[in-house]
């Protein structure tokens, strides 16, 4: 059955409606009140205190297509973007929540059925994990569900020391609520290279975790120590553009529908004929966060929420340059993701001349510097003794030419090469010490947070903000 991206989120949401699942609507990027989050990188945010018990509901069932971006804290993908079939900055995940109603044995068959009977996978092409000393969940799938024994992999924590970090303990961040999670993967086949989890070959793509299925049944503090929450409870995520590249018969996610019309787009932009070119994959990943960042409320700046938004929107610029852009092109792609996802998500529409206009103010200000600052890095390479790019010169490039470090790392890692971290930190906080100023540029950004903006946000008026948007990218 081939379905589109739109009709995939639609059936999830249909199915979940069916098992008297409340349908809510994605919340904001911008996590409301939470400080200990960056941005938005689960479908379970929204409902954080409902699993800790400080909130209540009127319903104890809840599925959400949750908007989310993983570009910076705890979950961070910026540096797998072009790398891996599978990661982007924005992603949306497809959710489904028990708050004290259902434990594992219904989310566990709700997943399977939706799969394998809903969307008619093939059963013999997938695969679970399951927390190392989860029997529970071992028994289930095994003994209900009927998965061969010898498909359900499981996974316990990376040392002895490191108690519950394992991929099967699934936490939100460094606090707040957390539990063991089985996930379920879909084998895309011999061709391509990798093995099924907890193998030395798991990195590579052929096994892809589609959904994660978390069993809350804790609440982490700051100091480690974990207590029960109320009730057990249950939250999945389940990637979209993942469950769409397998329906729709493809191995990466950068060949669904949607990525590959906002690709085609970019390319009759910048004349670009070779649509499996990196460069491209990476624009198409980085318009989305980058337009609904902006969207929800977050402005380019130089530290917290906005300088993760400048870090992005130029390295999309540079992979511009690197194709051969010689003017401004990057705002003129929001029009092809409002033809693409206008409809599922309203509030771009009504923000797409902000959008466009802020990425084009951006964009003209880093094109100032991008032509010299590459010149530049270009000939320091020429004489480069060994494999690490030194901190200083990463340091100038920032400092002067506005390059973000992941941005130079980024050209250091198509060469083969890396930048050295700490000494670029040890420049920064050189800097810092000499203008006795706290800068927030770290390489936590959850330490930088600004949380000015909140998720009530409703939109700027164009007429007014200008002025002040033009003021931020100055500073
Ligand atoms: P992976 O191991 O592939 O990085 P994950 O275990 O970090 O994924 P979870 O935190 O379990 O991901 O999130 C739930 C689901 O969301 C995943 O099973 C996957 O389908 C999807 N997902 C996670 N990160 C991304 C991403 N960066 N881009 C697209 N989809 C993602
Ligand atoms: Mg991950
Ligand atoms: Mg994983
Ligand atoms: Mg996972």
């Amino acid at each position: 059955m081939k379905m589109n991206t739109a009709q995939i989120r639609q059936a999830f949401l249909d199915y979940f409606a069916q098992q008297q699942h409340q349908v809510v609507a994605s919340s904001s990027l911008v996590p409301a009140d939470d400080p200990t989050l960056l941005f938005t990188n689960a479908g379970m945010n929204q409902f954080k205190d409902v699993f800790l018990g400080s909130d209540k509901r009127s319903y104890s069932r809840a599925t959400s297509s949750q908007r989310c971006v993983r570009a910076g804290g705890k979950h961070n993908d910026l540096e797998n973007v072009g790398y891996t079939a599978r990661h982007h900055t924005f992603f949306e995940m497809l959710g489904n929540f028990s708050f004290g109603d259902y434990f594992k044995q219904d989310a566990i068959r709700f997943g399977w059925q939706f799969l394998t009977d809903t969307l008619g996978l093939p059963k013999e092409k997938l695969l679970v994990t399951v927390y190392e000393s989860d029997d529970e969940a071992f028994k289930i799938w095994n003994e209900e569900v009927g998965v061969a024994a010898d498909r359900i992999i499981r996974i316990g924590d990376k040392s002895p020391d490191k108690k519950f970090e394992s991929d099967n303990f699934w936490a939100m961040g460094d606090t707040g609520p957390c539990g063991p999670c089985t996930e379920i993967f879909y084998d895309h086949g011999e061709h391509i290279w990798g093995g099924p989890p907890g193998s030395p070959e798991e990195d590579g793509d052929r096994f892809i975790e589609i959904w994660n299925l978390v069993f809350m049944q804790f609440n982490r503090h700051a100091d480690g120590t974990m207590e029960n929450l109320p009730k057990p409870s249950v939250d999945t995520g389940m990637g979209l553009e993942r469950i769409a590249a397998i329906m729709q018969g493809v191995h990466s996610n950068y060949e669904i529908d949607i990525f590959q019309n906002l690709i085609k787009y970019t390319a009759d932009l910048l004349n670009v004929t070779d649509l499996e070119n990196k460069s491209l994959r990476v624009i198409a990943d980085h318009i989305r966060s980058c337009s609904f960042l902006i969207a929800d409320g977050v402005m380019p700046s130089n530290e917290g929420r906005g300088y993760v938004l400048r870090r992005i929107i130029r390295r999309a610029i540079r992979h511009g340059n690197q194709l051969g852009a010689k003017d401004v092109f990057f705002y003129k792609v929001v029009q092809a993701l409002v033809n693409e996802m206008g409809e599922a998500y309203p509030e771009l529409v009504k923000q797409q001349a902000l959008v466009e206009k802020m990425l084009r103010i951006e964009e003209e200000q880093f094109l100032k510097t991008l032509d010299r600052g590459l010149a530049i890095l270009n000939d320091e390479l020429k004489t480069l003794e060994g494999a690490v790019i030194p901190g200083d010169l990463v340091f100038k490039l920032y400092d002067t030419y506005g390059f973000p470090a992941d941005l130079t790392a980024d050209v250091a890692r198509e060469r083969d090469l890396t930048i050295d971290e700490p000494g670029f930190e040890k420049a920064m906080q050189g800097q810092r010490d000499k203008s006795k100023e706290a800068s927030s540029f770290g390489k936590d950004y959850n330490d930088a947070l600004t949380t000015e903006q909140s998720s009530d946000f409703t939109g700027y008026d164009l007429e007014t903000d200008t002025a002040s948007v033009v003021e931020i990218i100055k500073d």
